[in-house]
């Protein structure tokens, strides 16, 4: 009896020894592998990006969930930034793999529910916002109105224009469809419609709709040239990324943007994408996107 039950128990460590054997490894590599933050942003109707966090150099892979590759990216500044196509109102699965982490797997959707109030956002000439579109939780800088994080991040950019000597302020916030309805025919009255198409954003056109854009203010200049050249224009061109912002409207890039050149005009995105939009040497929404040009409705 003693000796029939010691070579079960022998037959039986034997046996969950050869389990180990096998399992091990894989299991010690897959424990072991770091996980890496993969957040979807949705960007339009038929965009979502994915903004992975990995040391700087690491090619990030993006995969269907089916397996057939859609592409890859170097990440700079701790983010690898990826835009995918994507079927409108849809809810796509995408796997993230880079050498060294866990493959990552994420859900990203193209819903209105999902655009609505979404940080990065597009709006250009070539692309509406539904008449819709109303951004929520406005508070007030000065006398105008931006979404939270963009109104915290443009009262430290006055900080810390403050901070160097310099005044700027917020000059234009949030416009619903409807003020910017009424600013289009005004212009367009007094200039006709040519004009008026490169100063102002028809209704469903105008990144002030989103609540994520200013235009600073710089007295008593309130023209591009005067802009570029005091010293709080020169300092806002340089610093707005530290806050956030990119000047959208960009000197020389009306080819691109479709708008005139709107030094004043600052877009928040948030931190860690314009830091990567300073390292990167990116000037446009449109080139940093991928987005084709805009310079026409
Ligand atoms: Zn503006």
């Amino acid at each position: 009896m003693k000796r029939r039950l010691t070579t079960s128990l022998l037959a039986a460590l034997i046996a969950v020894l050869a389990t180990l054997a096998v399992s091990a490894p894989s299991a010690r590599a897959a424990s072991t592998l770091p996980s890496m933050s993969v957040a979807p942003y949705a960007l339009l109707p038929t965009k979502t990006a994915l903004w992975v966090s990995v040391p700087s150099g690491t090619v990030v892979t993006v995969r269907h969930a089916g397996g057939s590759l859609i592409g890859s990216s170097t990440s700079v500044t701790g983010h690898a930034l990826l835009v995918l196509w994507q079927p409108s109102g849809s809810r796509n699965s995408y796997v993230v793999t880079a050498p060294g982490y866990a493959t990552s797997t994420v859900e990203a959707s193209t819903s209105a529910t999902s655009l609505a109030g979404a940080l990065w956002r597009m709006t250009n000439k070539r692309n509406a916002l539904p008449s819709t579109y109303a951004p929520s939780g406005l508070q007030t800088v000065g006398s105008r109105q931006l979404t939270a994080s963009a109104a915290t991040a443009v009262r430290q950019l006055i900080a810390g224009a403050a901070a160097a000597g310099l005044t700027t302020g917020v000059n234009s916030g949030y416009r619903s469809y409807a003020s910017q309805s009424a600013l289009y025919d005004q212009d367009v009255k007094q200039y006709g419609q040519k004009v008026a198409d490169n100063l102002v954003a028809r209704p469903g056109f105008s990144e002030h709709q989103l609540g994520l854009a200013a235009d600073l203010t710089n007295a008593p200049c309130t023209n591009a040239s005067c802009t570029t050249t005091t010293a709080t224009g020169r300092w806002i061109a340089a610093n707005a990324w530290r806050y956030g912002f990119i000047l959208s409207n960009a000197v020389g890039k009306t080819a691109i943007t479709g708008w005139q050149s709107e030094p004043w005009h600052v877009r928040y995105l948030g931190t860690s994408l314009t830091a990567y939009v300073h390292a990167r040497q990116i000037v446009t929404e449109e080139d940093l996107f991928g987005l084709p040009a805009a310079p026409t409705y």
